[in-house]
């Protein structure tokens, strides 16, 4: 039996709450997940919290709180966030959850045994809000890189894992696997990064300057950097090490999607943890853009916060999952300004897919009462051009590329509303050619209903209300294979308007 598709966002850092970018991850990832459930794959998907570090317990601290009672009280916001995006993820971890700290300080123990973890002094630069050393060529005039702050020289006694040792292996297993990072030009950005010589990073931080952190269990002063913990997520959720047969059903996984600014995490710290541990890596690391506001990245540091679930309160969930999926090229950063949103909203789904289905399921009741009158026709053209979109759907999703994905069925969709003024059913009804009117009517129909088919990984909500109109219930890739389910007899409800403009 295959295994399961196995795919996880990175946990998001609950100092603030969620924005836009968090929706984006979290909506490729789930889209992922429902076309591998569509065509028949089981799912394992992952997503959750990371919620150790500094600036967490500093941002706990200026509230006043304890830093647990904190975190519990962030944790929430992101899980009704998700409800409201209608994400539906099979495995929710939160970094200060006991059996993730177990497994953190077992990975830690198994690594200093093995001599990938030693102890030794840390003179360096290091960025507090950051929780980042640099080294003075890293620096951007003094300051930090990212985030432009001044940087404090200190020395202390601290543990290191041996990335160096791996940095030849690591160079030529990118090499060797194309599709390991992805898209390739991050492939190249890493690979590029790889010809400096790797220095061994510090993963452990004195409890003196912070105790929020997961215990090193060799070492009592020290806790672990939040990034060693927070990558051991993706092993230790599904069982490792203390359950090795459902660990082994899972891994490695099949797509790490994550957001090009930990980059770096995922292609070095990550794979090289992994290979030390001795386990099989993920198959794919994909790393996607970054939305922007008049050229700033969307995020809570920049101050030009968007609200999703604002957003999907005011113009359907559906409608902000569209545009996140097809504005750009995952990969590639995006323009966000809520009058593109609203342009796609217009143009493609209340114009092209609202009123398509809208037309067809009225002029069926109109002039049949709703009834189909007539079996398909065998081979038309409505049909050639759904197995088209269907076909380019999948394989664009296979290749990571939900846009193209989206614009294969928007052919079909864009061909069937021209099919209607080509056909023009109000005048084949004026002229009282019925039998002609019936035949383009279950084409049409058989056209909206392949759509709320292929629309099932993308819009779930719109293409459950046009599929229970055709009484296809949990549609997947088995419904497309055949065109022609409508048969004489069946009876399709007008459907209300999926994208009512609400201005
Ligand atoms: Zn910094």
């Amino acid at each position: 039996m295959p295994k399961p598709f196995y795919i996880t966002t990175p946990l998001y850092y609950v100092n603030d709450k969620p924005h836009i970018g968090h929706a984006y991850t979290n909506i490729l990832c789930d889209t992922f997940s429902r076309f591998h459930r569509f065509i028949g794959d089981k799912v394992f998907f992952l997503t959750g919290t990371d919620e150790h570090g500094e600036k967490i317990d500093k941002t706990a601290k200026q509230k006043g709180m304890e830093t647990q009672a904190f975190v519990d009280g962030m944790v929430p916001r992101f899980k009704e966030l998700w409800k409201i995006l209608d994400i539906h993820s099979d495995g929710f971890i939160r970094t200060t959850d006991l059996f993730h700290k177990k497994a953190v300080q077992e990975i830690l123990q198994k690594l200093y045994d093995s001599g990938d973890i030693y102890a030794g002094s840390y003179k360096g630069l290091y960025c507090t809000p950051c929780e980042s050393f640099w080294t003075s060529s890293q620096l951007a005039g003094g300051k930090c890189p990212d985030c432009k702050r001044e940087v404090q020289e200190i020395t202390e006694e601290n543990y290191f894992f041996r990335l160096s040792k791996y940095q030849d292996w690591l160079i030529h297993y990118i090499q060797e696997h194309p599709d390991f990072v992805r898209p390739a030009m991050r492939k190249n950005e890493i690979l590029g990064f790889l010809k400096a010589p790797l220095e061994d990073l510090c993963i452990s931080r004195p409890r003196a300057r912070l105790s929020w952190g997961i215990n090193i269990p060799f070492a009592p002063n020290h806790v672990v950097y939040v990034w060693f913990d927070a990558l051991s997520n993706y092993i230790s959720a599904i069982g490792y090490p203390g359950k090795m047969n459902e660990f082994q059903e899972l891994w490695p996984a099949d797509l790490h999607m994550v957001g090009k600014d930990i980059l770096r995490q995922h292609t070095v710290y990550w794979p090289i943890m992994l290979k030390a541990l001795g386990l099989e890596m993920p198959k794919t690391v994909f790393a996607h853009g970054w939305w922007t506001m008049e050229g700033a990245k969307v995020s809570k540091s920049t101050g030009n916060v968007v609200d999703p679930a604002e957003l999907a309160q005011k113009y359907g969930r559906d409608t902000l999952r569209y545009f996140l999926l097809r504005e750009v090229n995952l990969g590639m950063d995006g323009a966000y300004s809520e009058e593109l949103l609203v342009a796609r909203f217009n143009r493609d789904l209340a114009n092209d897919l609202g009123n398509l289905v809208l037309r067809s399921t009225s002029m069926l009741e109109r002039y049949f009462g709703g009834k189909i009158q007539i079996a398909s026709a065998k081979n038309s053209e409505l049909r050639q051009q759904a197995f088209r979109s269907r076909d380019g759907m999948i394989s664009a999703m296979k290749n990571l590329d939900p846009r193209s994905a989206l614009s294969s069925i928007w052919e079909l969709i864009t061909r069937a509303n021209r099919y209607v003024e080509e056909t023009k059913p109000w005048i084949l009804a004026k002229e009282n050619k019925m039998e002609e009117l019936a035949t383009v009517l279950t084409e049409l129909l058989e056209a909206v209903r392949y759509t709320g088919i292929l629309l099932a990984p993308f819009l779930p909500e719109a293409s459950s209300k046009i599929c229970s109109s055709f009484a296809v219930l949990n549609p997947g890739a088995k419904d497309l294979e055949t065109w022609g389910a409508l048969t004489p007899s069946t009876t399709i409800a007008k459907g209300a308007a999926l994208f009512p403009r609400s201005s």
